[in-house]
């Protein structure tokens, strides 16, 4: 036996599982290793549901010990069918990490259907392929990360009213919350407290102001969505993107946690992005955080499409003057230093927050507004970008 099976096989023997071990439990459906990159789908019926977390918890700190290893992934599915359709879902673009065409090899292989013991199979390929995205969000010309790295700067609010802004060039949008953290496009789109339709496994998504949307903030309560961290928030995103029946069309505008950690990478990898939109406000701190974005969308080779500069500016409403309360100028600076386009700059304006709040946000409320303008002009350049103009 391999050795890294081996060490796999005796750690996962140590985390207890209902009446064994993770081991003996048949937990571990598949594994693949790939670069600097761990992959686990579990199985956890359920019965066991209130073992999910911790299971997780355990099999990813394993994983992480291994040498080499960088980044786990796990998804946990209850039961073998649910895992065996996850996986041919996945197929061709699940890269199994060892090197068979995926779906082939014995670790895709539902073993526990002929009875037979789980092979964790964690051997690696000597030339891994780059992971390759699963194509769950159905058929967009254009999918767009809107990303900031950290939270507080406006990347929903802009995630929003650029969708609307797309929306109102005659583009078809769908809008995907992925701030599992922190959901707030039911509130910014005036469905909260409403669920979404469920036929069977298929989550119908919402509508809202011409825009199909969907949001974990929709599915589960705010504050549960809240304390989700590591596995749980990779399975709650996957989940979100492999069962909702998304309609297709010209945009999908994702709404990324802020940050760059596990789960942006994942749906940087999982769903076929076309590229990134950084949002960030002017002062150094923040530019220093969209640095960070950028980098990360550079490694998983995602362009960065476009810098927005929000709460560049206040305007005083009675006599006109521009006040830059968090300084201004600075994303278009960065823009340049990093050699990505600007896209524009969003002013503060109580009419952002009060419509984000109201649940009809600015460029659907008030389309006149600099704001909305402002969007709007965003929306055309980025258009014109991805369009090659
Ligand atoms: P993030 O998604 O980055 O955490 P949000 O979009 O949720 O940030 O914005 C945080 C708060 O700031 C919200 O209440 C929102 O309405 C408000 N806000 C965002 N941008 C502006 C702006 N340009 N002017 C006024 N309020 C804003």
């Amino acid at each position: 036996m391999d050795p890294l099976e081996q060490q796999l096989r005796e750690a996962f023997s140590q985390i207890p599982f209902g009446e064994g071990s993770v081991m003996d439990q048949d937990v571990i459906y598949s594994l693949a290793i790939e670069g600097n990159r761990a992959e686990a789908m579990l199985i956890v019926e359920q019965e066991h549901e209130s073992l999910i977390e911790q299971t997780a918890k355990a099999v990813h700190e394993v994983l992480m010990q291994v040498e080499g290893i960088a980044e786990v992934g796990i998804q946990v599915v209850d039961s073998l069918e649910e895992a065996q359709a996850a996986e041919k879902e996945a197929k061709s673009a699940e890269a199994c990490g060892c090197g068979s065409p995926a779906g082939s090899c014995e670790s895709a292989a539902p073993k526990q259907a002929q009875g037979a013991s789980q092979n964790p199979h964690p051997s690696r390929t000597a030339n891994p392929a780059p992971p390759q995205a699963v194509n769950y969000l159905g058929e967009y010309e254009f999918i767009i990360l809107v990303a900031s790295g950290k939270g507080g700067v406006g990347k929903s609010t802009t995630a929003v009213n650029l969708a609307l802004a797309l929306k109102s060039l005659g583009k078809s949008v769908s809008l995907l919350d992925a701030d599992i953290y922190g959901p707030s496009l039911p509130t910014m789109m005036g469905a909260r407290g409403e669920f979404p339709e469920i036929i069977g496994q298929a989550i119908q998504p919402m509508s809202r102001h011409g825009i199909e949307f969907m949001s974990m903030g929709s599915l589960v309560d705010e504050e549960e969505a809240m304390i989700w961290r590591g596995p749980m928030a990779h399975q709650a995103v996957e989940q979100m993107l492999r069962d909702t029946t998304w309609p297709g069309g010209d945009y999908m505008i994702i709404d990324l946690p802020p940050g760059t950690g596990d789960v942006q990478i994942t749906l940087a990898q999982k769903t076929r992005a076309t590229g990134a939109v950084v949002v960030c406000t002017p002062q150094d701190v923040a530019l220093m955080d969209a640095r960070k974005a950028i980098n990360m969308f550079d490694k998983v080779s995602i362009p960065t499409l476009g810098i927005v500069e929000n709460m560049s500016f206040f305007k005083c409403p009675g006599c006109g003057e521009e006040t830059p309360i968090f300084s201004t100028g600075g994303a278009e600076k960065e823009a340049g230093a990093q050699e990505v386009p600007f896209l524009g700059k969003i002013p503060i304006e109580l009419n952002i927050r009060r419509c984000g709040d109201e649940g009809t946000p600015i460029v659907a409320a008030y389309p006149e507004a600099e704001s909305s303008k402002s969007f709007i002009t965003m929306a055309k350049k980025l258009d014109e970008i991805l369009k090659g103009a």
